[in-house]
Formats: structure tokens, C-alpha cells, sequence
């Protein structure tokens, strides 16, 4: 089947981590696809804001999908990150029990994990704790050493510029409208951006993924927003933990509980909380959940301490049940059986990262058979991300400063990006502009300052070098300008950081 004008065989709707798999899994086969995205880059709906954790599979009920595609997932995410230069840590995790009665809940999760086909589970006395987790009380755990962090967003953009260069079309700031059914079957997908046809969707919209349905008349799905907030601590103090350190789950809460999770970066994160709320895109993070957060993550870990929280953000869960219920309901990987060629992922939550590729895997065999589509001999596994330059050795710095001089000037005093490393984000291959597009492609204006002192340089150096006008620049696409006024002085630096609005506030996660 060839592409003409706007006719695309599959039409992905969401560019999430799980939408990006999807369409690098189809980019395999000889199909044409477009994925539909209503922001202005890739993964700014859930997939950049979670934990970043790959988890080993034993939080999932037996035979459901969750716990049999998270297994699949933890399993194949190592090769999957080599693939894609995306960083990736099996760090293990500790389950830990803070009292006698708790031990038998860690028995039964190793049960559980056992079951699912986790490997190497363990359950570890007092001594064993303090041995790996010194700053950790705690009785007993559960140890994981299967457990692993990964960078959400880097994976998500790798997966969709490695579809992208095997032939996937990306259309960002493309909100879907509307879904109307042609007389030849074929869907007409009305957006922001104009109409595009097509044989399939694929409705992998997240937490509107109900919404999207019910475009097509498919009105038995509903998805609630249950948020988590987190905390973000300083790198400056990663030596308080080595492992990911869970407390033990309560039965029917939403979530996994508040959790100390080491990023790959370097920081820690201490959440998410667990809060069904009535707006689907309320990011809010609020002072009592704050106070709240600070005080469990104490109960393990007591010597944290307000001075090392840099920052907060929230995610929003995609509940299938309602709060009076909780808990979590399994994945719904499906076509429509009232609507052909319509394929729903409904409640795609936690672990809907480490699984995003067995659930692309799920979705191209059903196409497949019902198309048998033929492999792209063409496909290319491999993407390469950006170069960090501090994470070279000393004599790989020199040569790469002697290489390219923008190499040599840091532009991000807290993350240690360079000028050359911002360059690079912003002639990604999506092209995708935003000052956050940047941020999570090079970490900067992710450090301790949050931008106090890069953010007005990578404003200079977009001006400089893409002819831009500091007053168009956005922060995370529509309408989101920085400046009101810009004025240079004799230096031709930015100057008067007054004259910004007050950015600090807005810069998110
Ligand atoms: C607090 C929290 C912690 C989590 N921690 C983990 C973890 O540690 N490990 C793990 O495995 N999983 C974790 N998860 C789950 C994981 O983040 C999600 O399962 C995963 O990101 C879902 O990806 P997605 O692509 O389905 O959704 P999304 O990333 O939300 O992507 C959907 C996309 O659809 C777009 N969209 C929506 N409507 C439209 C429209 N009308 N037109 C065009 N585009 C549209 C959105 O903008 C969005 O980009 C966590 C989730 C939360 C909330």
C-alpha cells in the first residue's frame, strides 16, 4: 500500500512512549504510518513524567497482560536501550518491611514474581538491608536485582526519531478533532492541521484514549486521572541510596506507594502519591502532598531534609477503575469489535513504560493478521542520541573541544551542557522547537539554578544562530512566549533578566 497525499495505512494516535514503539515496531513491516501528536514534541503526556523505573514484573497479578508484557518488557530493555543510545541502570530494588507483619506480604510478592517469571528474587534480612541500603530502616525486603531506571523522555524521543528514519511520519501539534468512517471503510481523521486518511487507527492517546474512542461511537471505556506528585532532590546528595527503595504496597491503593527512586541523572526522586482528581491535565503539585511526601519518605530514609528538594512535578495516572474501587485493571490491547480496523490501548499505566515494546509487539500482530504485511529490508535497529560531553573521559573532552570549540563552553553550569550539546537539540530531527524540547534532549535548565542560568544563554544562542526573534521563542509550544520585550546591549548579550516573565515558576519538570 503507498502513501498518497494524506492516505496512510496506519494512523497512531499519541506520540507517548508506547504510540513512538508502536510506530517504530510497524516501521519494520512495508506499511506507511503517520503518528498524530497534539503537542509540540513527543512525550509530553504521561511518558515524561513517571518514576523511570523498568520494573521486573512482580507487582502484577498473574495472566494479565501487565504482568506478562512488563516481564517481557524488563527482559528486553537492556538490548532495546543499546539500540537507541538511551541510558539505562539495573540498579535492583529493595521492597523494604518496616515491621514483623509486613514480611509475609514480601513473601507473597516473591510468589507473585515467581509466577510472572522474575528472575533472582530474593527476600533479605536486617543485616543484608543495611549492608546494600546503610541510610535505609527497615526489617526485611524484597530485593529485585532484575529492577532498572531508564530516562522516559530520551526513550521516547529515540523511539520516534529511529521510526522516523525508517520511514514514519510525525505530525506534531496535530490534536485529533474528530473520527468520521468513509464508504470504502477508511477513517477520516480531521485535526488542528487538516484531514488525514487512513485504513487504521491505532488509539494510543493516553488518558484521552477514551475520549478518542468515543470519537468512533466506542463509549463502554472511561479513564480517570489519578495523580501522583513527586519531589526532585539534588544530585548532591545520590549517595543516600544505591537501590530503588519501595515500601510494601497496600492492597487496593492505586499506585505502589511513596518510593525513593534514584534517577538516571543522578538525582532522587521521592513519590509518586496516589490521588484521583476531576481534570486530565491538572499537573498542580500542592503543599499538603509536599508535606506529606517529605514525611513517608523520612519513615526509611531519615535523613532527608527539606534543603535537598530542588523541585516537584506530577503525573497523571490513566485509570480504567474508579476511585471507590482503586487498584489497577489490566491493559486493554485491542481492536474494536464494533469498529473495524480500530485499535484501543486503554489504561495504559504503570509499568506502561517497561512494556511499551512487548505492547507494540501486541499491536503490529494485529494487523498483521489481518494484512501479513511484509518486512522493511530496509529497517535500521540503531539511532544515536547526543553526545554528553561530561560524561567523557578527560582526554575524549580535549579532542572534542579541538574538534568543535562550541564543545568548550559550557552553556548549563549545573548539568554541564554545552553549547554544542543545545546545537544539537535543537536541530533534532523531529523538529521539535521548544526551550522543553531542549531541556529534555541535553538536561538543561534541569539542574539545581532550574534555568537561572542557562535559560537566558540558549535564548542568545537560538537567536544567534536560527535568526530568531527572543519574542517568539516558546517555552512548550502555543502560545507560550517568554519575553514580553528583548533589548541587547553593546555586548550583543541578553540583557536585563528582569525583563523576563517570572520563568522560574513556569519551568516544569
Ligand atoms: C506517576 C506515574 C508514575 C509512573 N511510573 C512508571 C514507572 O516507573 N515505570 C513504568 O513502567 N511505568 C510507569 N508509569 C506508567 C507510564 O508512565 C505510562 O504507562 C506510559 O507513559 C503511558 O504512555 P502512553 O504513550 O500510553 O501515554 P502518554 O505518554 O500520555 O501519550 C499519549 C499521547 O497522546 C497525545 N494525545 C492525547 N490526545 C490527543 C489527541 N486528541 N490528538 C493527538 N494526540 C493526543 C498526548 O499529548 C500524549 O503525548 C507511571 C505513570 C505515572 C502517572
Amino acid at each position: 500500500m503507498k502513501a498518497t497525499n494524506n492516505y496512510y495505512d496506519v494512523v497512531i494516535i499519541g506520540g507517548g512512549v508506547v504510540g513512538c514503539a508502536i510506530a517504530r515496531e510497524l516501521s519494520k513491516c512495508k506499511v506507511n504510518v503517520a503518528v498524530l501528536e497534539k503537542e509540540d514534541d513527543v512525550s509530553w503526556g504521561i511518558s515524561c513524567r513517571n518514576s523511570g523505573v523498568v520494573h521486573a514484573g512482580f507487582n502484577n497479578k498473574p495472566g494479565t497482560l501487565m504482568a506478562q508484557f512488563c516481564v517481557e518488557g524488563n527482559k528486553s530493555f537492556a538490548a532495546l536501550c543499546r539500540q537507541l543510545d538511551v541510558p539505562y541502570k539495573k540498579i535492583g530494588k529493595l521492597v523494604v518491611a518496616k515491621k514483623k507483619e509486613e514480611i509475609k506480604e514480601l513473601q507473597k510478592l516473591k510468589q507473585q514474581g515467581d509466577t510472572n517469571g522474575v528472575d533472582n528474587l530474593q527476600i533479605i534480612d536486617l543485616n543484608e538491608v543495611k549492608r546494600l541500603e546503610p541510610n535505609i530502616e527497615g526489617i526485611a525486603a524484597l530485593y529485585s536485582p532484575e529492577t532498572a531506571i531508564t530516562s522516559p523522555y530520551l526513550l521516547t524521543i529515540a523511539l520516534a526519531e529511529n521510526a522516523l528514519d525508517n520511514g514514519v511520519s510525525f505530525f506534531l501539534n496535530t490534536q485529533v478533532k474528530s473520527i468520521t468512517r468513509l464508504n470504502n471503510s477508511r477513517f477520516k481523521i480531521n485535526t488542528a492541521k487538516g484531514e488525514f486518511i487512513s485504513s487504521y487507527v491505532v488509539n494510543s492517546a493516553g488518558l484521552y484514549a477514551d475520549k478518542i474512542a468515543r470519537m468512533v461511537g466506542i463509549k463502554k471505556y472511561r479513564l480517570y486521572p489519578c495523580r501522583g506528585e513527586y519531589h526532585i532532590l539534588d544530585k548532591n546528595v545520590s549517595w543516600l541510596i544505591n537501590h530503588l527503595v519501595y515500601p510494601v504496597p497496600q492492597a487496593g491503593a492505586g499506585g505502589l506507594g511513596i518510593h525513593l527512586t534514584p534517577t538516571i541523572d543522578g538525582n532522587i526522586l521521592v513519590g509518586p502519591s496516589n490521588e484521583y482528581i476531576k481534570i486530565k491535565n491538572n499537573f498542580s503539585t500542592t503543599s499538603p502532598v509536599m508535606k506529606m511526601l517529605s514525611a513517608e519518605a523520612r519513615k526509611f530514609l531519615p535523613l532527608i531534609s527539606p534543603g535537598y528538594i530542588i523541585r516537584s512535578y506530577s503525573g497523571l495516572r490513566a485509570k480504567q477503575s474508579p476511585s471507590s474501587e482503586g487498584g489497577f485493571w489490566d491493559f486493554v490491547i485491542e481492536e474494536s469489535d464494533t469498529v473495524d480496523n480500530f485499535i484501543n490501548l486503554i489504561g495504559i499505566e504503570s509499568p506502561g513504560l517497561t512494556a511499551a515494546q512487548p505492547i507494540a509487539k501486541r499491536v503490529v500482530e494485529i494487523i498483521n493478521k489481518k494484512e501479513r504485511l511484509s518486512p522493511n529490508p530496509n529497517f535500521n535497529p540503531s539511532r544515536k542520541g547526543i553526545l554528553r560531553f561530561e560524561e567523557q573521559d578527560e582526554e575524549t573532552k580535549k579532542a572534542l573541544i579541538k574538534q568543535d570549540p562550541d564543545y568548550g563552553e559550557i552553556v548549563c553550569r549545573c548539568e554541564k551542557v554545552t553549547k554544542k550539546e543545545i546545537l544539537e537539540a535543537t536541530n533534532n530531527p523531529l523538529g521539535a522547537r521548544s526551550l522543553i524540547s531542549i531541556k529534555y534532549r541535553t538536561r538543561a535548565m534541569m539542574g539545581r539554578c532550574q534555568g537561572g542560568y542557562c535559560l537566558t544563554r540558549i535564548i542568545e544562542i537560538l537567536r544567534e544562530y536560527f535568526d530568531l526573534n527572543p519574542q517568539e521563542i516558546l517555552l512548550k509550544g502555543d502560545n507560550s512566549y517568554l519575553l514580553t520585550r528583548y533589548r541587547r546591549n553593546k555586548e550583543n548579550e541578553l540583557c536585563k533578566k528582569k525583563k523576563l516573565l517570572s520563568l522560574a515558576e513556569e519551568l516544569p519538570v
